[in-house]
């Protein structure tokens, strides 16, 4: 378990860097070493080792000092330090702990005390990798449509709070369209569900083809999808919509039971109409949707 996991000791006495290397390369650590903080603080951002013993006295800067300026550098201020002196006042390990030290391990060292301490701090620390990992996994699972593969509605509506702060601090624009697919519980009751579902991750696959690359397209909900395009006004957003309306109608789906013919419909927002307000900038796009489902559908509306 322990065995790639690499250790710095941070100690300016050779016979003592001698001992607790030999006892540690027998437990499969590999081992660095730095003979004082200075050089510790050089090497450590570039090791990036997964634990630190470190001697307490050293000339020049001493082990809480060295920890502290550890404990300042982002890449590394997450390693554990242990440290390790002849020092054994209170006031001492208390203040091996308040620098940010995980343990505290006197001279005269037992062997067998050291490595089951370095043992506990290297478990404690791949735990915590491992839940850092899952939440970063599971934060990305909460903002996918599982069906298409696009940003959910929680992902597009930071990506909109996003949008509107780039926006005020550069005195830009952007907009948004929101489409929504024609008819499109006849294809659930002509062809049945699955194939509904295939229907809709082509038409995510689609448009994701007719946008750039910095424009997001996330499903909003069912049939619905909102696309987002930074730096674009009105009329930009207008152009892209038709060219998608466009692209839907000519496309013909072949699947293998059946070839289907698809129309959306669209409603475009522009910030600049709604004073800054996402809520409204939405409700509008909605609304202009809704107009376009009345003037008969596959069209699109922005005013
Ligand atoms: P309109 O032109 O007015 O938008 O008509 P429509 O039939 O598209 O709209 P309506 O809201 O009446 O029906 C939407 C349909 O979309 C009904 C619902 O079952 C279907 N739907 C929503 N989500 C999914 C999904 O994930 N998979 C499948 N297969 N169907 C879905
Ligand atoms: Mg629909
Ligand atoms: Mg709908």
């Amino acid at each position: 378990m322990p065995q790639n996991s690499q250790i710095l000791i941070v100690d300016d006495n050779h016979s003592n860097v001698d001992v607790l290397k030999r006892s540690l390369e027998t437990k499969g650590y590999g081992i660095s070493i730095a003979p004082s903080g200075e050089v510790a603080l050089k090497i450590a951002p570039k090791l990036k080792p997964d634990l630190i013993l470190m001697d307490l006295m050293m000339p020049g800067m001493d082990g809480f000092e060295t920890c502290k300026k550890i404990k300042e550098l982002p890449e590394i201020q997450d390693v554990p330090i242990i440290f390790v002196t002849g020092k054994t006042e209170t006031e001492d390990i208390v203040k091996a702990f308040r620098v940010g030290g995980v343990d505290y391990i006197s001279k005269p060292f037992r062997e067998e005390e050291i490595q089951a301490r370095v043992a506990a701090q290297i478990r404690i620390r791949k735990l915590i990798g491992e839940k850092e990992k899952l939440i970063q996994e599971l934060d990305l699972i909460s903002r996918i449509d599982p069906l298409t593969r696009l940003s959910n509605r929680r992902d597009i509506q930071e990506v909109l709070g996003r949008e509107l702060s780039r926006c005020q601090r550069y005195e830009n624009e952007f907009s948004i369209i929101m489409g929504d697919i024609d008819f499109f519980k006849k294809v659930n009751d002509q062809y049945g569900h699955d194939m509904g579902d295939n229907v809709l991750k082509e038409v995510a696959g689609m448009l994701q083809n007719e946008v750039r690359k910095i424009d997001k397209v996330a499903r909003w909900g069912g049939e619905e999808f909102l696309i987002v395009l930074p730096d674009t006004d009105l009329p930009g957003a207008y152009r892209v919509a038709e060219k998608i309306r466009a692209a839907v109608e000519l496309r013909e789906s072949r699947f293998d039971e059946a070839i289907v013919k698809l129309t959306m419909s669209f409603g475009v927002a522009g910030i600049s109409e709604v004073g800054g307000k996402i809520e409204e900038m939405i409700k509008l796009a909605d609304l202009r949707l809704y107009k376009a489902k009345d003037q008969g559908r596959n069209k699109v509306v922005s005013d």
